[in-house]
């Protein structure tokens, strides 16, 4: 296979009993949180993809972007220092605090550029490195091109296992969307291998629906598979003010989770899908249907500012 192995998979699904009674149908979680320590969550499933096309291609740096506390910069840190390689992570912003992800990327040996302009400062290092005699790849944000989907088409096979093996059958399967390649790989698999029958629901973290459309279909277009995209379903609707932005109520809501299940969601990304697909439960959904909501992560996005308001919160009561 052309991947490396990097991850423990395949990640276990549960049943979360509490809020299916709470709530009256079958809610499931595919816990992608457990795919690893440090390189926790969704990214190392495209990881092992892209990285290894790098390596392939001998390459001996790696260079990608994102956020200043971006789980695929921190993922695509520590896959670096397994392999050996330099990597450079251009980020968006500047230095708020040093911890989360920042302190892991650093912690592995990734030399960060901090920049208001992630394009030229790619070009820049990218000219710079290849003047020292290193051959520099390009992981894109995210990760998210049709390489790094193919560890979610991979990933959906799994799915595929569990019902087999517990004898049920998933209707539906949400998942948070932000840079569209976990997005794309799940589609693309339920397309290939399930003739489309699962319908897959991705909630936006920070862009419209529209763009996430476009964006998956332009990831997929790579692929030679000839893919039907008129069903890419994507709600945007539950942003709130925006990317890594929060409102108490929505980390009240993810406390209240934590409680109920043993499962702390991260404010940037998982929270805010899980309140999408419980507001799909309650007003969308058939009840009679399973569901089944992928944990993709983020731990680390529980930044010092997200946890004082947390602090607050619990404190209060
Ligand atoms: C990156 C990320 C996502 C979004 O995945 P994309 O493939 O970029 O759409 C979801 N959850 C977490 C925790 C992430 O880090």
């Amino acid at each position: 296979m052309n991947k490396l192995k990097i991850g423990n998979f395949p990640t276990p699904v549960y049943k979360i009993d509490s809020l299916s009674d709470y709530y009256g149908t079958n809610i499931y979680i595919k816990r992608d949180d457990f795919s690893g320590l440090e390189v926790s969550g969704n990214k190392i499933r495209k990881l092992e993809y892209l990285v290894y096309d790098a390596i392939d291609k001998e390459c001996d740096v790696l260079i990608t972007s994102g956020a200043v506390q971006s789980n695929h910069a921190r993922a695509t840190a520590v896959v670096s220092a397994m392999y050996g390689l330099d990597c450079y992570l251009v980020l968006e912003g500047e230095e708020k605090e040093f911890e989360g992800n920042l302190f892991l990327d650093e912690a592995f040996g990734a030399k960060i550029i901090f920049t208001n302009n992630v394009k030229d400062s790619i070009e820049e290092l990218e000219d710079k490195l290849y003047d020292i005699g290193k051959k520099p790849y390009i992981i894109p944000m995210g990760g998210s091109n049709y390489i790094g989907s193919k560890g979610y088409f991979n990933q959906y096979k799994e799915i595929l296992s569990y019902e087999n093996e517990n004898n049920i059958k998933f209707d539906t399967i949400t998942l948070a969307i932000g840079s569209a390649g976990t997005y794309a790989g799940i589609y693309h698999a339920n397309e290939k291998l399930s003739a489309g029958k699962k319908q897959i629901y991705g909630i936006s973290v920070n862009n419209s629906e529209e763009f996430f459309i476009k964006k998956v279909r332009e990831i997929l277009k790579d692929s030679k598979d000839e893919i039907d995209t008129s069903k890419i379903y994507i709600n945007d609707k539950f942003i709130g003010p925006g990317y890594a932005k929060y409102r108490k109520e929505d980390i009240e809501f993810y406390l209240n989770i934590a409680r109920k299940t043993g499962i702390l969601f991260d404010p940037c990304y998982t929270g805010k899908a899980f309140e999408g697909f419980i507001s799909n439960i309650e007003n969308k959904f058939d009840k009679r249907d399973n569901h089944l909501f992928i944990h993709t992560g983020g731990i680390f996005g529980w930044t010092k500012e997200m946890r004082e308001m947390a602090k607050e919160i619990v404190r209060e009561k």
